[in-house]
């Protein structure tokens, strides 16, 4: 069920408790500002999920409320963990569904990295 992207933050959401590891992932990175994982129902060859450590609803939420620091560090590791699984050539996509029109499930940021196979124009 799409979620209202202006909704609090709910501390019981799924990817709050793979954050606490309530839940358990499948890591592939972490530091100070974000960690990622692999997606439990991949749409890709890699499917990968990376969210901040902060409490931040959809990506309008953390762009309107996190500080510089951390939009410094979450760009930079959804970038470097596109860079580590070898993806920059020949290439991947980025997502972060946003509300109810973006079809966004889990109310915690969270950007989509797809890879391994050519993606075409569209992700529907
Ligand atoms: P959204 O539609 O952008 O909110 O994406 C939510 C994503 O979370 C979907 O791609 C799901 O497959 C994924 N997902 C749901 N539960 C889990 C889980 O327990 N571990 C990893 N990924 C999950």
């Amino acid at each position: 069920m799409p979620i209202d992207a202006t909704q609090p933050y709910d501390d019981d959401n799924l990817f709050a408790k793979i954050l606490r590891d309530e839940i358990p992932s499948k890591r592939v990175y972490e530091d100070d500002y974000a960690i990622a994982f692999h997606d439990i129902a991949p749409q890709a060859p890699t499917h990968l999920l990376v969210i901040p450590r902060g409490r931040y609803v959809s990506w309008d939420d953390f762009s309107t409320r996190a500080s510089e620091a951390e939009i410094a560090g979450f760009v930079r590791a959804v970038g470097t963990v596109a860079r580590a699984a070898g993806m920059v050539e020949p290439g991947y996509r980025l997502l972060a569904n946003t509300g109810g029109h973006g079809g966004q499930e889990v109310p915690h940021l969270h950007v989509h990295i797809f890879a391994g196979r050519p993606l075409g124009p569209m992700l529907a």
